[in-house]
């Protein structure tokens, strides 16, 4: 359902000289910009709607307000900046990349990490390679991947439109994701267990609680409000959401095998971690591996807990049997925690639960740049990239752009030629170097040339 849009606001913000008027008149083109020209306020403000492809953008710059007071330089940018964040939807963080990062950009970036809106980093005055190491510095701002640009020749825009497009889309699709991506220490570890009707989770969450909170029983669907319930799991925090939600909307006398597709999906967005619960009378089923499948591709960590363990009398080869299917299954994500439960008797439950929180660390996995990079040069002189038609690909650098879930852009000469077997094989060292075995690992390729 996508109601009438306002146009998406961004604020264009930066230290001074970094190009921010010269990206504003560029976004802006022939447009007017709407110039307030009450003296004091001209300076603090210009905005003005501009289209990128199918995108409506109103663009505010907020060139001009560093000089305002050059006696309280510190003071007034931060709080000017802050009023046209604050009302805008996303930030575009100009640096001049020919400068690299400066301690003015670091001050910016700091600000902006504060506000939690979306912010694009902007690596301006990259129409040369006197760009490339303030773009490549640009990363460890710690604002994700930056989008090199030249606002004076026009350059970049494409790659500036679709990072703004996805800022779009998330604004009215993903209202938890921002929630999930600010989460800091201390905070809950936000799970939410899942899974076909009668697999026992309302069972599973009682029995973790250690109260009767909801009711449970043989008829699927006999929960009927969504819970998420805060609780301690020896001292550390948790937020539990039982899919009770997911059968809120069903009338109890229907049948409910089905499950719908959006309503796992609110859950598993909500969570940080996702229980996947199975019957293991009847595992990976298909809506099963639909459930897990989902989570992967949401970014979510995994943990499958195999329930009623108690019902078989041959764990060993069960077990054995489970965890070839999961890996096979589930190749993505292969070696995640599957953890043999029995919500009816509570075995399995510690295990399951330092499971929960051993995957919520490696999602969150942060590997500094240098050691990613001496790990990347000893990968590619093992085994290069294949030449192809002739010609030799080039890997030279990689950077995490993001945790929750580690998420990384690999720079070099035409990636996009690399083969999939190549990707893979970077993928799977990344996982087993860095300990992301079973969290969904994200790897982006760029030609930075
Ligand atoms: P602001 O203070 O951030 O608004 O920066 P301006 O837009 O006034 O630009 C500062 C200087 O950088 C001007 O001399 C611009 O011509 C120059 N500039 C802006 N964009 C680019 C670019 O893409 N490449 C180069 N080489 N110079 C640029
Ligand atoms: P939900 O629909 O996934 O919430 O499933 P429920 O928690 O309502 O459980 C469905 C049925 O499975 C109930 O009859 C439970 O008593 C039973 N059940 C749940 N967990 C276990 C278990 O570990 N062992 C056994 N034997 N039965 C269980």
């Amino acid at each position: 359902m996508r109601e009438a849009q306002r146009p998406l606001r961004v604020a264009i913000v930066g230290r001074p000289n970094v190009g921010k008027s010269t990206l504003f008149n560029r976004l802006i083109g022939r447009r007017l910009a709407l110039v307030d020209d009450r003296p004091g306020v001209t300076r603090d403000r210009r905005e003005g709607e501009a289209r990128l492809g199918d995108l409506a953008l109103v663009v505010v710059d907020t060139a001009g307000l560093e000089e305002a007071d050059p006696n309280s330089l510190e003071g007034r940018m931060r709080a000017q900046t802050e009023t046209a964040i604050a009302e805008s939807d996303a930030a575009l963080f100009l640096i001049d990349a020919r400068a690299g990062v400066t301690p003015a950009d670091r001050h910016f970036a700091a600000l902006l990490h504060r506000t939690g809106k979306p912010v694009v980093v902007v690596a301006n005055k990259c129409e040369r390679s006197s760009g490339e190491p303030g773009f490549y510095e640009a990363f460890e701002l710690g604002l994700g991947e930056p989008i090199a640009v030249s606002a004076e020749h026009g350059l970049g825009l494409a790659d500036l439109t679709e990072a703004l497009v996805r800022i779009d889309a998330a604004r009215e699709q993903h209202p938890t994701e921002a929630e999930a991506h600010e989460a800091g220490e201390g905070d809950p570890v936000r799970i939410a267990i899942v899974g076909r009707p009668n697999a026992g989770k309302s069972t599973l969450l009682n029995r973790l609680i250690g109260e009767e909170r909801m009711l449970t029983g043989p008829e699927a669907g006999i929960t009927r409000d969504a819970i998420a319930v805060d609780w301690e799991w020896k001292g550390r925090p948790v937020r539990l959401v039982d899919t009770a939600g997911l059968r809120r909307k069903a009338r109890v006398q229907e049948k409910l095998e089905r499950l719908s597709v959006g309503d796992a999906l609110r859950a598993i967005r909500f969570a940080e971690v996702v229980v996947v619960v199975l019957d293991v009378q009847s595992p990976f089923e298909k809506q099963d591996l639909q459930i897990a499948d989902l989570v992967t591709r949401e970014g979510r960590a995994l943990v499958i807990a195999v329930n009623k363990w108690d019902t078989i009398t041959d764990p060993d080869v069960r077990l054995r049997d489970l965890r070839e299917a999961a890996d096979r299954l589930l190749p993505q994500v292969r070696g995640m925690p599957l953890v043999p439960v029995s919500a009816l008797t509570g075995f399995g439950l510690d295990r399951l639960m330092k499971d929960v929180f051993d995957i919520h660390a490696r999602w969150n996995t942060r590997v500094p740049t240098g050691e990613l990079n001496r790990w990347f040069a000893a990968l590619i002189d093992h085994h290069p990239p294949p030449a192809v038609a002739g010609r030799r690909i080039k890997l030279r650098y990689v950077t995490q752009t993001a945790v929750r879930p580690p998420t990384f852009v690999a720079f070099g000469s035409r990636t996009d030629a690399i083969p999939d077997s190549y990707k893979r094989y970077l993928l799977n060292g990344l996982r087993d170097t860095f300990g992301l075995v079973g969290v969904p690992v994200r790897l982006h390729l760029r030609s930075a040339d």
